[in-house]
């Protein structure tokens, strides 16, 4: 059977029920994801131009007292080195961020309890008060509902939490016993209801996941409708439980990146880094399925090695500003152009102006 019909579908109605997208994503070959691609394209086109927006990403630690079965930087992953950003450097990289065109800093790290609601909030004032004109994303983890409302008050603007899967069993097969999706899925609720421009995710290719596993994940994103959705497939990553297992794939990620960009068209949509460490240029690949923003790194080169969420991640030697020279050829490479500007989600833009709260 001809599946582009579900695509059309999804492309006019921005739904479909749990078994079409089991069966576009069990069923998918290349003609479907090229078809599904191109509308995506145009329908990020068709919403926010030809613009890519960038967000600048200061990993400042990898210290995390979580131990995600994936993750390279869990708890008990003795061979990581270990660091912290002080606050100066995470300014510094922000005003060096500035220069180089970053309107949106995202500070992310691992849960690490030196970083304090107070000092977190000290953080956000700062750069808030030295780049007024800038958003400030926070990517910090599990937190109770009052300390999100604290970095809300304090100014931050948005929070990326990926859910990780929208399947509570793939989510105990991903991670420990003192980690629940409930509180996951919870927490991303709480964030939109404090009002933050909000991103959830998933990775593609995790260990045991399935069609219908990713199926779910897209009916939960449509249903929380979150502003941002950060996707990437899964890679190894040494010292953890699952460094033997297989990496995702290039073809299904921006399948699934197309599926999202139909489903909802106006969300904000990264290329990742870990779309770019499996394919020299998975970004632009991305970009070309539906995708409409990349974070490059602003961390010191002397720590970029550090932050290994996963194997071979690109980019861990050069500066920021050769990063930046680097990936405005690419996105020029693929008819698209850099914006310098926050790149806010323009739904959520909308509705605040309805509410007269901009
Ligand atoms: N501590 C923060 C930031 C986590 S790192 C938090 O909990 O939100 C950001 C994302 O990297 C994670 O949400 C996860 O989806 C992704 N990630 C972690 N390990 C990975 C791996 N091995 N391969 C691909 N992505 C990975």
């Amino acid at each position: 059977m001809n599946l582009k019909h579900l695509i059309d579908r999804l492309h006019q109605s921005h739904n479909l029920s749990l078994d079409e997208f089991t069966e576009l994503l069990a069923r998918r070959d290349e003609e479907l994801q090229a078809y599904a691609a191109s509308l995506a394209a145009e329908t990020a086109e068709k919403h926010y131009g030809k613009k890519v927006f960038i967000r600048g990403l200061i990993e400042f630690t990898n210290i995390c007292k979580n131990d995600c079965y994936y993750c390279g930087i869990r708890a008990s992953n003795r061979s990581a080195q270990r660091y912290r950003l002080s606050e100066e450097q995470i300014l510094a990289c922000a005003q060096n961020g500035y220069a180089l065109g970053f309107r949106t800093f995202v500070l992310q790290g691992g849960e690490d309890p030196y970083y304090t609601d107070d000092k977190i909030c000290q953080l956000v004032r700062q750069l808030k008060h030295n780049h007024p004109d800038c958003a400030v994303t926070l990517s910090i983890g599990e937190k109770t509902r009052e300390s999100y409302a604290m970095y809300r008050k304090a100014g931050a603007d948005r929070y990326l939490l990926r859910h990780e899967t929208a399947t509570p069993a793939h989510y105990r097969h991903l991670h420990p016993p003192s980690m629940s999706a409930e509180n996951r899925y919870e927490c991303l609720r709480t964030l939109k209801e404090l009002g933050y421009q909000t991103g959830a995710g998933f990775m593609v290719g995790s260990p045991g996941q399935r069609p219908e596993d990713l199926a779910r994940d897209l009916l939960f994103l449509g249903k929380l409708q979150p502003e941002m959705v950060g996707i990437g497939p899964f890679i190894p990553a040494a010292g953890t439980p699952f460094a033997q297992e297989p990496a995702g794939t290039l073809d299904e990620t921006l399948f699934l990146l197309s599926l999202i960009r139909l489903m909802m068209p106006e969300v904000l949509l990264p290329a990742t880094t870990a779309l770019g460490t499996i394919d020299p240029r998975g970004r632009e690949k991305g970009l070309l399925a539906g995708a409409n923003v990349v974070m490059p790194n602003l961390s010191p080169k002397s720590v970029r090695e550090k932050y290994q969420l996963y194997d071979n991640k690109i980019c861990t030697g050069e500066e920021a500003a050769e990063c930046i020279v680097c990936l405005t050829k690419r996105i020029e490479s693929v008819g698209r152009e850099l914006a310098v500007s926050r790149g806010d989600n323009i739904r959520y833009l909308n509705t605040k102006e309805e509410l007269h709260c901009v």
